[in-house]
């Protein structure tokens, strides 16, 4: 199927149930009522010039437009290019210029972020940009009402010519550990793994599912809207960017069945003061994914939101994202200290980084994966296409993992985060999870530092629960002695209020490293 007549199976099996909720304004769309926006604004785009293969930028927050968008491109084959909406002017006009945007569709502006300024300002340096709408403007309601007059018979002909391997998304990946890559994904790519994430929820028409996480990026817009709208579940935006309380009030409001997050919202969520006071009591699933997540978070995600059938997912934007998934019926140990076993349809193989061999159930190495959901190459990188897919179309992934005898995975940290201490390989990951244990540390982020002697030494990021007493270096080693060997025992503590994080909610490590340096002269 291509994304376009998935989505309309879904209205003719379910035209009246709920679709879309945007919890922050009250405005709500049945399948039915959706449809009519998106083929209007697919029409509309059209009438404009848009056409298959062109890109259409979006650069806005969570909002029920961004949704209409998504379907309105991927109808008319036009390739949708997501904008993170934390960038910058510079990073906009790269983006811009690096897809050869035509037509941007943009909010006017978000908190402190003035959007129609900045294009503004990059504008004469992007010469392929030949439109741009502002979310709510008079050219924006003029796609709309244009679309809306426009013959339907051009949906059907338009329809005819595409085809589900057709490139229809670049999605930059986070840049956690560097400069944004554009992964250029197709139909095919991200229909499916939407769709078997979602069956691996056990979604149905009746699910609600809460999506705090970014729409500009694969957890919100693959994980989170394309697996509602291949089972007919209902999106709920419960605000335009993360916020805790707006997003447990979303869960009792429109009684959500599904509430997803990487693990610093998940934190954040059980840390609200009256937490207790929200009748989170219709939540059943959710997904915990992104970052490695805390055991202890996962234990009271599952016993204090009641999320009995949370899953962790892992993956990467370059395969659609998710190429593992805890199962609901795997053991609780299992679904909270693994990322659980290979999705269907795909392969899996762990290898060692500098032979490319396969290596031992039980041994670390680098996560490979092949199959449908693998990208179709970095937009208009070859070079760096070669070096993450290579010729046998094997994706490496450049995460460390190991897989069990059953086939379930641990992912032990990314192979640019491991550090190597007088020779001996850590991984910053399993120290970590030790220091998590610690009844005053919120949150901790471990770090290799460069070393004299040892080549690099441990640092320790650690965020303190509130009123807990002033950390020392020497009290957190203290509570290390004996319970991890002395060359994990972190060397530097270093206390701060919140990690340097990117707007996925991931902590950018190698932002830590500069600092890190800095602060040790
Ligand atoms: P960039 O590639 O630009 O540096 P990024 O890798 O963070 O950024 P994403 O595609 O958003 O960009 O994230 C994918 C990465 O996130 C994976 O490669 C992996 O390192 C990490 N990840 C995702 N899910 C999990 C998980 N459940 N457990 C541990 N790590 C995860
Ligand atoms: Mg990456």
């Amino acid at each position: 199927d291509t994304i376009g007549d998935n989505f309309d199976r879904t209205v003719r099996a379910f035209g009246e149930r709920d679709a879309l909720v945007e919890q922050f304004t009250g405005r709500t769309w049945t399948y039915e009522q959706l449809a009519a926006e998106v083929n209007a604004l697919a029409l509309g785009l059209a009438n404009a010039g848009v056409g298959k293969g062109d890109r259409v930028g979006i650069w806005a927050p969570n909002c029920a437009e961004w949704t209409m968008t998504q379907y309105a491109t991927a109808k008319i084959g036009a390739i949708l290019v997501n904008i993170n909406p934390a960038y910058r002017a510079h990073e906009l006009e790269y983006v811009l210029n690096q897809s050869g945007i035509t037509m941007l569709v943009a909010a006017e502006s978000f908190k402190t972020s003035d959007y129609a300024g900045m294009i503004e300002e990059v504008r004469p340096r992007c010469e392929a940009l030949r439109h741009v709408v502002l979310l709510g403007d008079e050219e924006w309601n003029a796609l709309f009402e244009h679309g809306r007059q426009a013959d339907p018979a051009l949906l059907e002909r338009l329809r005819a010519t595409l085809s589900a391997d057709d490139p229809i998304n670049i999605q930059y990946t986070s840049g956690t550990t560097g400069f944004p890559k554009g992964a250029t994904l197709s139909h095919h790519n991200i229909l499916n793994n939407g769709f078997f994430v979602g069956e691996l929820c056990g979604y149905t028409e009746a699910d609600r599912i809460c999506i705090p996480v970014p729409f500009y990026h694969c957890f919100g817009m693959v994980m989170g809207n394309l697996a509602a709208t291949s089972h007919g579940a209902c999106m709920v935006i419960p605000a335009q960017a993360f916020e805790p309380a707006a997003t447990l009030r979303a869960v009792q409001a429109q009684r959500c069945t599904s509430l997803y997050g990487v693990p610093t919202m998940f934190i954040a969520e059980l840390a609200e003061a009256d937490f207790d006071s929200y009748d989170l009591s219709s939540l059943r699933t959710g997904i915990m994914a992104g970052s490695p997540c805390p055991v202890e978070v996962m234990k009271q995600v599952i016993e204090r939101m009641g999320m009995t059938e949370v899953t962790i997912c892992y993956g990467m934007t370059e395969t659609s994202p998710v190429s593992t998934q805890t199962r609901a019926d795997d053991s609780i140990e299992r679904r909270v200290s693994t990322v659980g076993r290979v999705h269907p349809h795909l392969e899996v193989k762990i290898v060692d980084p500098e032979t490319g061999l396969t290596v031992p159930r039980g041994t670390p190495g680098e996560f490979c994966t092949r199959g449908y959901s693998v990208m179709l190459g970095y937009w208009e990188q070859p070079e760096q296409t070669a070096e993450a897919i290579d010729a046998a179309r094997w994706m490496h992934t450049g995460d460390l993992a190991v897989m069990d005898d059953e086939g379930y995975v641990n992912i032990t940290g990314r192979i640019k985060d491991m550090v190597i201490r007088g020779g001996e390989n850590i991984y910053p990951r399993e120290i970590e999870e030790f220091l998590y244990t610690h009844p005053d540390v919120l949150d901790a982020q471990v770090i290799g530092v460069p070393d004299r002697r040892y080549g690099e030494e441990l640092m320790a990021w650690v965020r303190m629960r509130e009123g807990a007493p002033p950390l020392t270096a020497e009290a957190l080693r203290d509570f290390c002695h004996g319970r991890l060997a002395h060359y994990k025992i972190p060397r530097y503590v270093h206390v701060v209020d919140e990690f340097p994080m990117t707007v996925t909610g991931k902590v950018r490590k190698v932002e830590m490293r500069e600092k890190s340096v800095e602060l040790l002269g």
